[in-house]
């Protein structure tokens, strides 16, 4: 008798997230996490490790608050976005009773965090330029509780039309929480919806220093929402979340210096994100380059299956995107430093010499 049948059932019928980590793969260019390509220095300072960590260290909150432009009270600090995502589940979704909607394509963690918890997965597939399908979102919402929306939509890239956001928000009033999944608004923060919190009391931002404040490996996130909101999740989230070292260096991160070389990768990320653009509509073997208010491109290919293989070969690691609906062709490549996005196009370059001599 194996435990494997002691397992939930949801559990043993769970398909894990595949992170970029966990699907691995041996090279020197990394462009498959959406991660920044340069390790931060930050040196730590705390010293009571044989205490434990405050639940919500006081700094981190009021430092983020200032940053987003909310009150303490609006601000919960998590490991990470992804834990967010679970709490938000867990504290508004009641397993085998209630649904959660969300938008394909998008961001992996929302299905896969509600498998976990066992709730019901409600999927309404994003038009055909992945703007909400508003009228088959409402005919969707029988027992929906939470709606995740990412803006920008990762790996897509594109922003959401403000006007349909409100629209959603109007609709969904009373009855369920909207999650706007802002990780990487860094990049294009006149589009936070964080403006927004007083009109509406069942939104909910989710926020991360993993994309633009380059600390992806510290697992910081953050969810801005009103306060009963986030006094609902503080009932839920562990008693120690942030382990001393990652509210330590996060305080550091979001000291005003950290903000200005936030500041300075956001926009170092974009130059290197046109420049890229650029050289990829001119690569054959590339059919589309899709407009990005992020840090990666989605690009779609003739033949992305051999250009993934190709880059692999050469040591560098980006993301397909093929098993998403709409997304048949397409890579997700993360912006590297200048010479990584000049390795990328070098490479496609010799993808496509390589194919014509097979032709
Ligand atoms: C990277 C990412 C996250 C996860 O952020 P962490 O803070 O590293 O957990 C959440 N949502 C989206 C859309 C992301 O791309």
């Amino acid at each position: 008798m194996s435990i494997e049948n002691l397992a939930r059932t949801n559990v043993r019928e769970l398909t894990p997230y595949q992170s970029a980590r966990r699907l691995g793969g041996s090279g020197d260019v990394w462009l498959n996490a959406n991660e920044y390509p340069i390790a931060p220095a930050f040196q730590l300072t705390a010293q009571t490790f044989n205490r434990y960590p405050e639940c919500q260290p006081a700094q981190v909150i009021e430092r983020y608050a200032a940053y987003a432009g909310v009150k303490k009270e609006q601000v919960l600090v998590s490991r990470g976005a992804d834990e967010g995502i679970e709490l938000l589940i867990r504290t508004f979704c009641q397993p085998s009773k209630d649904a959660m909607l969300f938008c394909p394509p998008t961001y992996g963690m929302y299905a896969v965090s509600a498998e976990t918890c066992g709730v019901e997965r409600r999927m309404v597939a994003a038009k055909q330029d992945w703007q909400l399908d508003l009228p088959a979102i409402a005919d969707n919402l029988d027992n929906v509780k939470l709606v995740y929306v990412c803006n920008p939509n990762n790996p897509t890239g594109n922003l959401i039309d403000p006007d349909d956001l409100r629209r959603l928000l109007e609709m969904t009033k009373g009855k369920a929480i909207v999650a706007v999944d802002e990780a990487y608004i860094e990049f294009c923060p006149q589009a936070s919806l964080a403006g927004w919190l007083s009109d509406y009391p069942h939104l909910a931002c989710l926020r991360t220093l993993s994309k633009a404040f380059a600390l992806a490996g510290l697992r910081c996130g953050f969810v801005l929402g009103n306060e009963t909101l986030i006094a609902l999740l503080l009932k839920v989230i562990a008693p120690y979340p942030l382990p001393t070292p990652v509210a330590d260096i996060a305080t550091q991160a979001l000291s005003s210096e950290g903000i200005v070389l936030m500041r300075q990768q956001v926009s170092e990320i974009a130059t290197h994100r046109r420049w890229l653009q650029q050289a990829l509509q001119n690569c054959a073997g590339v059919e589309q380059v899709f407009t990005s208010d992020s840090n990666y491109l989605l690009v779609r290919f003739t033949a992305a299956r051999q250009v993934f293989n190709h880059l692999s070969a050469q040591g560098i690691i980006v993301r397909n995107q093929h098993q998403q609906p709409g997304l048949s062709g397409c890579l997700r490549i993360t912006i590297g430093t200048r010479d990584e996005c000049q390795r990328l196009v070098d490479a496609l370059t010799t993808a496509n010499e390589t194919c014509q001599e097979r032709m």
